[in-house]
């Protein structure tokens, strides 16, 4: 299951999230020769997720295709090809035998990763750059708080896949709020867009449906709705100066959806983080993803160039 595929040979890059699922054919050098997308069975259990994956990967399949990565959503092990827990997005997900299944499915060897994960793995500096490679944080801010670090530019995956899950450090700004993931008082539970919304409607005693919302209401001066966004804005960037001592970072991504509300979010976030910086770290400042519409797809694809390969059991005969 280590095999790496040659180096010259197109991959296929599959992109699973709660809604869509897209693929697209890449070529070594990462031009992007076919796409397709189709929308994730989401409620019709693990079998049909992963045969729609394997649907996306034949709409785009060209001969000498080697292998297939796969970026997904939920936390994934690599090295065992599993889904080590999910959310009830994409309802049975949590224990999937993703690359084995999949794999048996395209009669191609593959590897995967978490989403998130994958997507940061683009903003790496490439295998031929000069130089130890870099460390960086990653942050993606959307409906929950995500990430992914590399040290040293190593890619961090960890004990269970789990590496990187920066919304559940502790925050003191998230008080003794419940977490999604059980807990109390995790970055998450005053961070994501959410949670911002949630928090402004305690504050305010107003209801509002989504973050955009309260985005909206701050720009029309509510004070409630400003100090939302702001406190959610400062324990992120406080989260991420800390972290950026401990590993000593020399680049800090903040991607998702909630940094694009705007300036306030973004000025809030800056002056927590820049606070936080020991003095040998003061000039580093967040950054937005380098990003492009094909991220998710092309860091799927250089999965198969990174990570454990699991084959199909027919082709090989290996045990797993
Ligand atoms: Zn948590």
């Amino acid at each position: 299951m280590t095999a790496r595929h040659p180096d010259d040979a197109p991959v296929i890059g599959l992109d699973l999230g709660g809604t869509k699922i897209a693929a697209a054919l890449v070529a070594a050098g990462g031009a992007v020769l076919a796409r397709h997308s189709l929308p994730t069975p989401a409620t019709a259990g693990a079998e049909a997720v992963l045969d729609a994956l394997a649907d996306a990967a034949r709409a785009v399949w060209a001969p000498g295709v080697t292998a297939i990565g796969v970026a997904a959503a939920g936390v994934i092990d690599p090295g065992t090809g599993t889904v080590t827990s999910a959310t009830d997005t994409i309802r049975g997900w949590a224990g999937t035998a993703l690359a084995a299944g999949l794999a048996a499915r395209a009669g191609l060897p593959v590897a995967c990763d978490n989403d998130v994960r994958a997507a940061a793995a683009t903003e790496l500096p490439g295998p031929h750059g000069d130089g130890p490679g870099i460390t960086m944080i990653y942050a993606a801010v959307g409906t929950g708080v995500g990430g992914a670090v590399a040290v040293d530019g190593r890619m961090l995956h960890g004990a269970a896949g789990i590496a990187g899950h920066l919304g559940h450090l502790p925050s003191p700004e998230a008080g003794r709020l419940p977490c999604t993931c059980g807990a109390t008082g995790h970055l998450e539970a005053i961070a994501a867009g959410p949670a911002i919304t949630a928090h402004y409607t305690r504050m305010s005693g107003t209801p509002a449906d989504r973050l955009e919302t309260v985005a909206a209401r701050a720009a029309g001066g509510e004070p409630h709705a400003t100090a939302a966004i702001v406190l959610g804005a400062e324990a992120t960037g406080r989260a991420l100066g800390g972290l950026a001592n401990t590993l000593g970072a020399d680049r800090v991504v903040v991607g998702g959806g909630v940094p694009r509300i705007g300036a306030l979010y973004l000025d809030a976030l800056h002056t927590a983080f820049t606070a936080e910086l020991m003095p040998p770290l003061r000039k580093l400042r967040p950054v937005p993803p380098r990003g492009g519409p094909d991220a998710a797809v092309l860091g799927a694809a250089a999965l198969t160039r990174t990570l454990p390969l699991h084959h199909p059991a027919s082709t090989t005969g290996a045990p797993r």
